[in-house]
């Protein structure tokens, strides 16, 4: 299965031979790394900070995670219980590799980043999926039907992508109540969105039960900091000890200036005053296209940078379509499960004027195919 980031490449390949390429397809912010976090990572090359990194992460950098984590989550982190990763990606995979087992058993919901059935199917652990309702609810009964005494993992998802719900007090009750009973099961909470959130309020379920929650955060999105590959997790102490020695036999760490960028990003005023801007920015784009598809859509997505449509095609063939007959980028919902074959995914992590443009191309592709 292709992914979205694949799709951004073909565009870009496109793009590059001279075709009128707009695309909507990824999920990266379109500003550029604030001034501070670049000063950081050159003074740290300037200053010879160029060697092996310690495999768990700059130690500063971990210290700067554990204070802004303890704020935000209002639960006590040490610097200890945190891995530093290449972007967030690797904890899914750490997670899935250092939990479970051939005979255990991962829940997933759809819609699902492509990612985590992709190393449940390549560490051979079998999962089920289960629909989330269309504000991201859990429905319980299915839940508590595929829960059994194999099930290892949870992994849920908010602020969502593709969907843009946030987790509610009901999923958070629910989701206690599965850990309380249940004392095999781990959840994975994959919060790469939590800093933007338009309405509401981000709820994480490991401010309740850090022992049993993963948590999994990322500089990509909030930071625009995509292509420099940094992100974390924070580990129950039982985990995080084998990912530290596995982490040092596979790659060491991120590249070590990077790790002194992602102090100053955490620890920066102009760069938080900057995360709000962004934040401002993305709330306007999404109101633009709100808009602009109302007729096709329900409500607006409370955080992350997506819109997921529901169309009366195969997704995979219109947006074959779309890039070659209207040079628009877009991402077929089936890669978010068997469930939204017939759904887009259009990022408003773009500009106005691409967004205007490119929402025109795909309306008009939609009302006359
Ligand atoms: N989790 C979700 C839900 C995502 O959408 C992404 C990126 O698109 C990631 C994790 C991983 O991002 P990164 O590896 O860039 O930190």
């Amino acid at each position: 299965m292709i992914t979205a980031i694949e799709i951004e490449a073909k565009a870009k390949e496109l793009k590059s031979k001279g075709y009128p390429v707009i695309s909507l397809a990824i999920g990266e912010p379109d500003f550029p790394i604030h001034e501070n976090i670049k000063k950081s990572i050159n003074k740290a090359i300037l200053e010879n900070k160029n060697y092996y990194p310690n495999p768990q992460g700059v130690v500063e950098l971990r210290e700067a995670i554990a204070e802004y984590e303890t704020k935000r989550k209002k639960i006590h982190i040490s610097p200890d219980e945190i891995l530093i990763t290449a972007g967030g990606k690797p904890v899914i995979f750490y997670t899935i590799f250092s939990l479970c087992n051939s005979d255990d058993e991962v829940i997933l919901f759809e819609p699902y980043y492509l990612v985590y059935p992709y190393w449940c199917k390549v560490l051979n652990i079998k999962y089920h999926t289960i629909k989330l309702n269309e504000d991201g609810l859990i429905p319980k009964d299915q839940l508590l039907k595929h829960l059994n005494n194999k099930t290892r993992l949870l992994i849920i998802n908010y602020p969502n992508n593709p969907q843009g719900s946030l987790m509610t007090e009901e999923n958070l009750e629910l989701l206690l109540e599965v850990l309380d009973k249940y004392p095999r099961i781990y959840i994975l909470s994959d919060e790469v969105y939590s800093e933007l959130v338009y309405e509401g309020e981000h709820i994480s379920i490991f401010s309740y039960n850090k022992n049993r929650v993963i948590l999994l955060e990322s500089f990509s999105k909030t930071f625009c900091m995509t292509g420099l590959r940094l992100g974390y997790g924070i580990f129950p102490k039982e985990i995080i000890k084998n990912l530290v020695t596995f982490n040092s036999n596979l790659i060491t760490g991120p590249a070590t200036p990077i790790q002194y960028g992602g102090i100053t990003a955490l620890k920066d005023n102009e760069v938080k005053n900057y995360v709000n801007f962004m934040r401002e920015e993305f709330k306007k784009r999404r109101d633009f296209v709100y808009e602009k598809l109302k007729i096709l859509v329900k409500f607006k997505p409370k955080g992350a940078f997506y819109y997921f449509i529901e169309i009366p095609y195969d997704s995979l063939e219109f947006c074959n379509k779309a890039l070659n007959e209207k040079f628009l980028a877009l991402t077929p919902g089936s890669l978010f499960g068997d469930s939204f074959k017939n759904y887009v995914r259009i990022s408003f992590a773009n500009s106005m004027e691409n967004l205007d443009e490119g929402l025109s191309r795909f309306l008009s592709l939609l009302w006359n195919l």
